[in-house]
């Protein structure tokens, strides 16, 4: 792979912002800061936040055996995969490939950028990726494919030789999706970073670690591909609050490990609970915390759900998903009155 070849040329020329306090960043003495117009008067959140969240990516590179300098931090992971299109595509120009039935965000950010979106479904027997198809769709100006695993809705992680063949014949970025990695039995392609360099793997705080809410994604690449990436985002894409939440939850592993023990269990109950439901013809195996069924009449059961209090996600829309519920993995509580609803429909 050409790193330089797969950057756009506006964005190899341009000069990024330069934000007040970058070149004090190492400083240890106590400053006074007169540089960026803020309010003086302290309250907790009168100063910017680092801008290169430092602390946060200083633990997640500890924890998860990678350099700093390979982590870029984003408002969710919809940012950082929108970076990753104002980077390296150049608008109606490029295309990406992506899998359905998957995570619909690709299609969005795609469709945003004016980048074309070439579409090769998921098989229709075991959900993996067309690796053939896939290798025959890609052209010149074919610069990401997105792989999701495991993959939203279905559940199923990717199988290794597909991703391999991937990453080995594409000469742009294998961007593989990893916000449900914690759940699965499968390991994190993260120790693969150093081997291939056009591997990009993002994550998220907002699934395993229950920050939804704080809205922060983790994207993990080589030092050159963070470099650029850092040229573009915005100077302080995080901000105090959520940078604080994130350090607090990554130095409780213990609690954090606990729930995804519990969630797992959980969905082993539910699975078998989901088959006694007689009009569920199917559960699909899943890697995640969210479990895909299928049943007789997807947008009837829906509604009727909703009436009883309760949403899940109708997938039906999606290819290969026709009659397809997706539902999350709530407390025990909430998984039993889902069970009691379903079973009374
Ligand atoms: N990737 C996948 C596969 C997802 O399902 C989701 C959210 N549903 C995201 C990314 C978005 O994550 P974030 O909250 O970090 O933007």
């Amino acid at each position: 792979m050409n790193l330089d070849k797969l950057i756009r040329n506006n964005i190899k020329t341009m000069q990024p912002y330069s934000s007040a306090r970058d070149e004090f960043k190492d400083f240890e003495q106590k400053m006074i800061f007169l540089d960026a117009n803020e309010s003086p008067f302290e309250n907790g959140v009168n100063r910017y936040p680092d801008p290169q969240q430092k602390s946060v990516k200083r633990l997640l590179a500890d924890q998860k055996g990678v350099h700093a300098n390979q982590i870029l931090l984003g408002n969710g992971s919809d940012e950082v995969l929108d970076l990753l299109f104002r980077v390296f595509c150049e608008p109606n120009r490029d295309n990406v490939i992506t899998l359905p039935p998957t995570y619909g965000m690709y299609g969005v950010l795609a469709n945003l950028n004016a980048v074309e979106n070439r579409e090769v479904l998921l098989s229709a027997d075991d959900f993996q990726p067309q690796t053939e198809v896939i290798l025959k769709t890609i052209d010149t100006n074919t610069k990401m494919i997105f792989l999701c695993s495991p993959n939203n809705p279905t559940g199923n992680s990717f199988s290794k030789e597909s991703i391999v063949t991937l990453i080995q014949y594409f000469n742009g970025l294998v961007v593989l999706d990893e916000a449900y990695i914690d759940f699965s039995e499968n390991e994190s392609w993260l120790a693969k970073l150093k081997e291939y360099p056009n591997l990009v793997i993002t994550q998220t705080f907002s699934k395993a670690y229950g920050l939804a809410g704080i809205r922060m994604g983790i994207l993990y690449a080589s030092a050159e591909i963070i470099s650029v990436l850092n040229k573009i985002k915005p100077p302080y894409n995080l901000n105090n609050l959520s940078q604080q939440k994130a350090l607090e939850v990554l130095t409780e592993n213990k609690t954090t490990d606990d729930r995804i023990t519990l969630i797992k269990a959980e969905k082993k109950v539910l699975l078998k609970q989901l088959l006694e439901v007689k009009f569920i013809q199917k559960t699909y195996p899943s890697e995640a915390n969210y479990i895909l069924i299928k049943v007789d009449d997807a947008h009837k059961r829906y509604n009727q759900l909703l009436e009883k209090g309760i949403v899940v996600r109708n997938r039906s829309n999606q290819p290969l998903c026709k009659n397809c519920l997706r539902i999350s993995i709530g407390t025990p509580e909430e998984n039993q009155l889902l069970i009691n609803a379903l079973k009374t429909l």
